[in-house]
């Protein structure tokens, strides 16, 4: 076969593929469960969709892995957290992609954290040198269902930037997850009222958007920055402040080890909660609502057990 008959017949098939006067799938690619969880909820069937990091992996450290370029390759559009939380591994596949729809600033690049609300913007000069992760402000931000509201409204607007003919297809799904939404956050809400200003310690900094929407105050962490590994010292400052504030909570995103928390737990009497941030943290975690169902029932239940304030 020479190359023309080949590619000849690879045309044929593309043709083939997409039926006449249909466009095809757009393709989405998402960095998290949690931005895939929301752009399915708005694409429904006129998307194909795949996430790069899985929810039970930290998501400022996924292992670039080929196959992430493949699928690059291939996107109409990248939807990304920012706020440099995939600062350490995804610009590389971006540029290896060598797909000009998804670099930064092309129609098909989408930044989820323009239009949310992002806590802990750092004042001043910032940068990286001491390794904090969050130098443009805390980037777990969707942990927070008003800002998944917000999130869902931008990739709408992608959506229909990019699929025109498809904005009365796209927009009842958007207006039946924001009303879903909207129902479910009274319920959770609701049911995080009676321990309004519950005081609790997380590993990581990943709930202050969550903290801020039901009411807990978080007194510290087990980093003594983000992204920086527990120190005897502040382990023992930890500990030391859960005693004297009677702490009985620390809540440990799943990818981390639980040496430190459970020794803090030790000496505390506290209870150590594995609490997923993210879609897919665990399996029972399905979608966007199964986040904030499971977490806030693990809080409630452990709250309860333990007696804390
Ligand atoms: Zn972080």
């Amino acid at each position: 076969m020479n190359i023309k008959f080949c590619l000849a017949v690879l045309a044929a098939l593309m043709i083939a593929s997409v039926p006449a006067g249909a466009q095809s799938k757009l393709n989405v690619i998402a960095t998290t469960e949690d931005l895939g969880s929301i752009a399915r909820e708005v694409g429904g069937d006129h998307i194909t969709l795949d996430s790069i990091a899985k929810g039970y992996q930290d998501p400022h450290f996924v292992e670039a892995k080929p196959s992430f370029i493949l699928k690059l390759q291939k996107a109409d559009v990248l939807i990304v957290i920012g706020r440099d939380l995939e600062i350490g591994w995804l610009p590389p596949l971006i540029q290896q992609s060598r797909n000009a729809k998804v670099q930064v600033g092309a129609d098909g690049y989408l930044d989820a954290s323009l239009q949310a609300r992002i806590l802990e913007i750092p004042q001043g000069q910032v940068t990286r040198a001491e390794g904090d992760v969050h130098p443009l402000g805390n980037p777990h931000y969707w942990l927070d269902p008003e800002n998944g509201k917000i999130i869902a409204r931008e990739i709408f607007d992608r959506f229909v930037k990019l699929r025109p003919n498809d904005r009365a297809y796209f927009e009842p799904r958007l207006n039946d997850f924001v009303s879903r939404l909207n129902e479910a956050e009274k319920r959770w809400v609701a049911m995080m009222a009676p321990y309004k200003g519950i005081k609790v310690v997380t590993y990581h900094r990943s709930y202050s958007n969550f903290a801020e929407r039901f009411g807990l105050t978080i007194a510290d962490f087990v980093e003594p920055k983000p992204g920086i590994p527990p120190t005897p010292q502040h382990t023992l400052d930890v500990i030391n402040g859960m005693k004297q504030s009677n702490i009985k909570l620390v809540l440990v995103e799943p990818y981390f080890d639980l040496k430190t928390p459970n020794a803090i737990g030790r000496q505390t009497g506290g209870e150590v909660l594995v609490m997923p941030p993210s879609v897919g943290g665990v399996k029972e975690i399905t979608d966007y609502f199964k986040l904030f169902d499971y977490d806030l029932n693990l809080l409630v239940e452990a709250i309860k057990k333990t007696g804390a304030k």
